[in-house]
């Protein structure tokens, strides 16, 4: 490729399923997979409830890290808060043969030499690379509440992935074998970054791209939950959205 290139050495792609089978065994039985219908704060200040199908659960402090779903389950306690949804493609490509033995770097190309932007990375060891559109066309926009607009064609979106493929990596087989639709989340105009609000006995957090941050924005959410206030790093900026 003509033109500049930054080579990262010491970069990677997140292992986060290894990330997340580490912190499940940490916390042993004590992890129940429960869905939370609703959130709220009773009066009489005995602290947060937490509504679900196998009954009520009292807590001293909830932490509501729902992801798409942060927005409903905070606004029981009377947080707004104003998360933007997108909808994306990820593609997966079979790596090529005579190309399984090279080690397979991490790769993002905003140069449009190739006709469009992406990033891409290795799917673990399995032989397989995903890839995603990058920039302000490379997701569908959804509508306030995350739904997704009549007539959307993410067909569209794979068919564009695979003609990058095709023209600049050679090493995999252009043919998708799989694709994976995600819901972007973000708040504010930040395309990475993460804020949280609170309500007595309550902190939601809500942001992109933040499993990057997980180290630590556990840390200073196990703070906001135990000391009930919010550190500074995790305070609304103007703009983002808004705590009542
Ligand atoms: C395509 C794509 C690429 C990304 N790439 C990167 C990247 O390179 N680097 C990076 O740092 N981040 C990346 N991210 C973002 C990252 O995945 C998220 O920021 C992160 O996962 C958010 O963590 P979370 O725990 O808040 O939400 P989630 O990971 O969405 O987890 C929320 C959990 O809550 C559960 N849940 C939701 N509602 C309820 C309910 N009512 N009751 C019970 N459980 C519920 C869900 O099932 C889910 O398990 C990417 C995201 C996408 C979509």
């Amino acid at each position: 490729m003509p033109g500049p290139v930054l080579l990262d050495e010491s970069a990677g792609a997140l292992r986060a399923l290894r990330a997340v089978q580490a912190l499940r065994s940490w916390l042993g039985d004590r992890l129940q997979a429960i869905e939370v219908l609703g959130v709220s704060a009773p009066a009489g200040g005995a602290g947060p409830q937490l509504h679900t199908p196998e009954g009520i659960v009292s807590a001293r402090h909830v932490v509501v890290c729902a992801g798409a779903g942060t927005p409903r389950l905070a606004a029981g306690v009377g947080l707004d808060i104003r998360q933007h949804y997108a909808l994306h493609s990820r593609p997966m490509f079979r790596v090529r043969p005579d190309y399984a033995a090279v080690p397979m770097a991490c790769w993002i190309d905003r140069s449009g030499e190739h006709g469009e932007r992406v990033y891409g990375s290795p799917a673990g060891s399995s032989g397989r690379y995903a890839i995603g559109l990058a920039g302000e066309d490379g997701a569908v926009p959804l509508g306030a509440g995350g739904e997704v607009p009549a007539g959307t064609d993410m067909g569209d979106h794979v068919c564009r992935v695979a003609g990058y493929v095709r023209r600049a990596l050679p090493g995999l087989d252009p043919e998708p074998e799989s694709v994976r639709m995600c819901v972007a989340t973000s708040v504010g105009d930040r395309l990475d970054g993460f804020r949280a609000w609170q309500a007595p006995g309550v902190t939601a957090v809500a942001g992109a791209n933040m499993f990057k941050f997980a180290p630590v924005l556990g840390q200073l959410l196990a703070e906001a939950a135990s000391t009930g206030e919010l550190p500074a790093e995790l305070a609304p900026s103007a703009g983002s959205a808004g705590a009542p």
